[in-house]
């Protein structure tokens, strides 16, 4: 293909994108032949009081090692296992390894995980997942699930019946990377939101833009008019840290306060928990 172009640019462009196809072409094949049980795993991330300095949460976000195209990132492969129709499945696994860390920790530590777009208007995943956490003996009332507005705008009447269900079980239900969707407020209100998470895009420049910083007190307004928690993501400075407290926002995750770690490391983050979140949240005034 790439031959039977005249101009550099143009060779350029169809080499990348041939490139890119089977770039695509091969996860896809990888995570079909992929054992998830074996392959996949989790990496938690805290999600931190900023009142009490203690771990509110943990986020359990994705990871893939696959013996044999390497580490993946999850914004890719869970793309791919989109594309590919096994996107349940990997939730199924994923939940079910979520559920067993959660054991590990004290029962005031809450556990969140993420769902796909797909999964949440699969009637037969969400049944899935219900099973999966009705069998695992974790209390549902620990549990957060996150969706992101994406997902949810999709197909709102699927979506919004689906969380419903997971809302009736006495689980959370996280809005993700609020604001960065097309957002429209009038669905905010129909679903049965436990907690709004705003998308680490609006505090990357929080301490100089005025803009970024009225956006996000605007939503930190809301989650508290509709009775939500309403949580930061990627806060990565004191500054931030300290800017988003004037604002009233009291939920902080970020490589500022952790980065995701394996499991056996929450225990002794946990253990050590008190010193290190002291110490970080000193700096911020
Ligand atoms: P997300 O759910 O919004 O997760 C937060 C992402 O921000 C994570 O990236 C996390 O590592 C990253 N992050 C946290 N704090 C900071 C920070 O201070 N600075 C910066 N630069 N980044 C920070 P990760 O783990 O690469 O995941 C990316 C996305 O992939 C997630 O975004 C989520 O949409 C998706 N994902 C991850 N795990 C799963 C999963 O199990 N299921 C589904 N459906 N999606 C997942
Ligand atoms: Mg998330
Ligand atoms: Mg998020
Ligand atoms: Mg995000």
């Amino acid at each position: 293909l790439a031959k039977q172009n005249f101009r550099g640019t143009a060779v350029v462009f169809s080499a990348e994108h041939e490139a890119e196809i089977s770039e695509q072409g091969r996860i896809q094949q990888a995570l079909r032949a992929a054992d998830f049980e074996q392959e996949m795993y989790l990496a938690f991330q805290p999600l931190v009081d900023t009142d009490t300095h203690g771990i509110f949460a943990y986020e359990a976000l994705a990871r893939w090692k696959s013996p044999s195209i390497g580490t993946v990132p999850p914004g890719i492969f869970i793309r791919a296992a989109e594309r590919a129709g096994i996107i349940g499945k990997l939730t199924e696994v994923l939940m079910r390894k979520a559920l067993e860390a959660a054991k590990t920790w004290p029962d005031h530590v809450r556990l969140s995980v993420n769902l796909s777009t797909r999964d949440v208007v699969s009637n037969k995943t969400v049944d899935a997942l219900l099973d999966i956490i009705a069998e695992s003996g974790v209390d549902p009332a620990r549990l957060d699930i996150e969706v992101t507005e994406t997902a949810v705008m999709r197909n709102f009447a699927l979506a919004a019946e689906n969380i419903r269900r997971f809302s009736e079980r006495g689980i959370g239900v996280a809005l993700d990377d609020f604001g960065t969707g097309h957002s429209s407020l009038s669905y905010v209100h129909k679903l049965p939101l436990t907690k709004i998470k705003i998308d680490r895009s609006f505090i990357v420049d929080i301490a100089s833009n005025e803009l970024s910083r009225s956006i996000v007190k605007t939503i930190v307004d809301l989650s508290r008019n509709i009775g939500c928690v309403c949580v930061v993501e990627g806060m990565e400075t004191a500054e931030q840290v300290a800017v988003l407290r004037a604002l009233g926002c009291r939920m902080m995750q970020g490589y500022y306060f952790a980065r995701p770690q394996r499991l056996e490391d929450t225990l002794a983050y946990q253990a050590a928990s008190d010193a290190i979140l002291n110490a970080s949240l000193r700096k911020t005034g």
